[in-house]
């Protein structure tokens, strides 16, 4: 599709920066539907971020207009897992922390409520998620546990009274903030295991702090939560997350998300860089004419290449219900791994320039950082793969 935007510089992306075709392989109406949102992610949504990002403000107004999208509602539309992932391309491209809002929200906020959730959670949460009208937090990291959370998780839950009684403390938890509730992850003091449970964030007891002066995802309103004794009722516990094996399904589909927006991460860098090039003279001419500014624009584009076909062929296997944890951590980490590459070369690319947020590059070069590391760390996945093609865990 031609002469879309490419953010503030002005100049379309060529020819999309898809090369591979990627978006063709959607149902002709996902596809009208894809070029619709994309044309609105890049015109309202792309610029109006920096200045939020500069902020450390969460743009309430743009999260409405997501929602009116359908962007709050992915993962319950009935969207093909391509359809999905391409969304988060484009959100990611646009900006990468209303692209993780939105994973976060579909896939561990919507997926945990809708597939782990009795009847009366999902009656009471679900129409408002589907619309961005409320929103959950999703809190399973902790200030000593990130990593090894899984084995090394402290909060804890106790039954008493037809109540549960959570303490604890969450570290990093996107949205924490400005949620309805979150869903955090406590060890159920009687049987030792891991379970989810829907705390409101205005019980007594909750306290959530933003974390400021990210080097990203500043537009993302991480916090540390404590949580002294907090008093929720018996059903506020997710029926279906009474171990920690089903939640690890959907933290396997969240990696896979980090992928997409690794991929989007690129195609906005890539963006920034061509435009930056046909537009900056230096020794009287364009940089685009130099060799070596040619040579990273083409490793730019190859690397978001090879990560959109990787995410495709994921969502293949993920939509005929073959995905496994292997797969997801070699494809977040590869992608996050090409990722880093492709926004430190368009870093340069700029020169001084691409230090500041005013021409973008900055803003992606301190975002790509966080994808790198959440979702299980770039090492974390390598050794998930590891273990996999070896018998052998090098981590336990
Ligand atoms: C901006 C941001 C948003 C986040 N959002 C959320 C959220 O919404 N909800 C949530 O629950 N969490 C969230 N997280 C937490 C994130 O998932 C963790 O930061 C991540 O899992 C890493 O944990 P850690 O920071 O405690 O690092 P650590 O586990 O302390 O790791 C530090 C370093 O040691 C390495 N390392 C650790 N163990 C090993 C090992 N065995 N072998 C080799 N290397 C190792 C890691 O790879 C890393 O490089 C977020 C984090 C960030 C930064």
């Amino acid at each position: 599709m031609p002469g879309q935007p490419a953010g503030h510089h002005g100049a379309a992306p060529f020819p999309d920066a898809d090369l591979m075709y990627i978006v063709d392989l959607l149902a002709p109406p996902e596809r009208d539907t894809y070029f619709r949102i994309r044309q609105f992610l890049q015109s309202s949504v792309r610029q109006a971020s920096i200045e939020y990002w500069n902020r450390e403000e969460f743009p309430f107004g743009l999260l409405a207009d997501l929602g009116k999208h359908g962007l709050g509602a992915l993962q319950l539309d009935g969207s093909s897992t391509l359809f999905k992932g391409l969304m988060y391309v484009e959100l990611a491209r646009a900006d990468v922390s209303l692209s993780a809002l939105a994973g976060i929200h579909n896939e561990l906020i919507l997926g945990m409520v809708s597939e782990l959730g009795s009847g009366e959670q999902k009656a009471r949460w679900l129409p408002g998620l589907k619309s961005f009208r409320h929103l959950g937090a999703f809190a399973l990291t902790e200030p000593d546990h990130g990593s090894d959370i899984a084995g090394g998780l402290e909060t804890s839950a106790r039954l008493e009274g037809g109540e549960w009684v959570i303490n604890g403390a969450k570290r990093w938890i996107g949205a924490a903030t400005i949620a309805d509730f979150a869903l955090v992850w406590a060890r159920d003091v009687a049987d030792g295991e891991i379970k989810g449970f829907i705390v409101e964030t205005d019980r007594p007891g909750y306290t959530a702090t933003k974390i400021s002066n990210k080097i990203g995802l500043r537009i993302m309103q991480n916090a540390d939560i404590v949580l002294a004794d907090v008093r929720i009722p018996a059903d506020n516990l997710l029926p279906g997350a009474t171990s920690f094996s089903r939640t690890n399904e959907l933290l396997r589909d969240s990696r896979a998300w980090v992928g997409w927006q690794g991929a989007g991460i690129q195609l906005a860098a890539f963006d920034v860089a061509r435009a930056y090039a046909l537009s900056r003279r230096q020794f009287g001419r364009e940089l685009a004419g130099f060799q070596l500014v040619q040579q990273q624009l083409a490793d730019m584009l190859g690397n978001a290449s090879a990560s959109l076909a990787l995410m495709a062929q994921l969502a293949r296997i993920q939509q005929e219900g073959k995905l496994e944890m292997v797969q997801a951590a070699m494809a977040k980490a590869t992608v996050t791994r090409l990722a880093r590459a492709t926004v430190a070369m368009g870093r340069s690319l700029l020169g001084g320039n691409g230090i500041s947020s005013d021409y973008e590059m900055g803003k992606l070069f301190g975002d790509a950082e966080i994808l790198y590391t959440y979702e299980g760390s770039y090492e974390i996945n390598s050794l998930i793969v590891g273990r996999a093609v070896t018998g052998k865990s090098a981590f336990h």
